[in-house]
């Protein structure tokens, strides 16, 4: 509770300071400055709401199986929708992105769930790097499956914890770390989403050097079955 909490307050923090300096009218005479802050005010938002959309789905994503909107087609657009909502998130310029999307075969996936999955990657990939942040997305078919790796050039995760880190509320300690709001549902949620895919999550770290999540889907058959 008390992670949710912080998750939940940075943002409404930051909202809270920059309505308060527009309410008392020190921007007037700054058009430049008060543009600023009501972009900070809707980035932080945003924010916000991708907490809350954690917070109440990492449990409807460990069980409802049976609610998923399967649809097969590439999972480029789910990518997509992922990429945009987090430039929302973010201020512009302020990481270092690439993206590659070599991907046409057609997953039985749900476009929303997959996207959340995405964005969480990116959320952790963006939260989890100190200096210049170097965050990239690929997308590629392999063989029988097709694979969405985010990369980032970030703090790292410690060997001892990979094993934990997709548990519900699991957070990896580390000074560096606890800057970082979160509730350790992120992970969570990847994982049970990408297992209800038929999927599965893996991981690449090296501390002070960066990580790399992948996740992999079954290609669906010609029928829009999982291959
Ligand atoms: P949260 O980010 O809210 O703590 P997550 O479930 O998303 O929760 O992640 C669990 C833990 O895994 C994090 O607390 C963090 O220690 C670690 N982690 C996740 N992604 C990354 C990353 N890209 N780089 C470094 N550490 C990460």
């Amino acid at each position: 509770l008390a992670n949710v909490t912080h998750d939940l307050r940075t943002p409404l923090t930051a909202i809270r300071m920059y309505a308060q300096t527009l309410q008392a009218g020190k921007l007037k005479d700054d058009p430049e400055r008060t543009r600023d802050s009501l972009e900070t005010i809707v980035r932080e938002t945003a924010w916000l709401d991708s907490v809350i959309d954690r917070v109440l789905t990492w449990r409807a994503a460990a069980k409802d199986r049976d609610t998923l909107e399967l649809k097969s087609e590439p999972v480029r657009a789910a990518v997509e929708d992922a990429l945009q909502r987090f430039g929302r998130l973010t201020v512009p310029g302020e990481v270092d992105l690439s993206i590659q999307i070599d991907s046409t075969a057609p997953v039985l996936h749900d476009q929303l769930g997959i996207s959340a999955v995405v964005l969480n990657l990116l959320i952790n990939a963006y939260k989890y790097t100190t200096r210049e942040k170097i965050i990239t997305v690929a997308v590629q078919d392999l063989d029988r499956q097709v694979s969405i790796s985010v990369q980032d050039n970030g703090i790292g995760i410690p060997q001892r914890e990979l094993r934990r880190i997709f548990e519900p509320f699991y957070r990896a300690d580390s000074r560096l770390r606890s800057r970082a709001a979160g509730a350790g549902l992120g992970l969570a949620i990847v994982h049970h989403q990408v297992r209800s895919h038929g999927g599965e999550v893996q991981v690449e770290s090296t501390e002070g050097v960066g990580s790399r999540f992948t996740v992999l889907l079954p290609k669906a058959d010609l029928e829009g079955r999982r291959a």
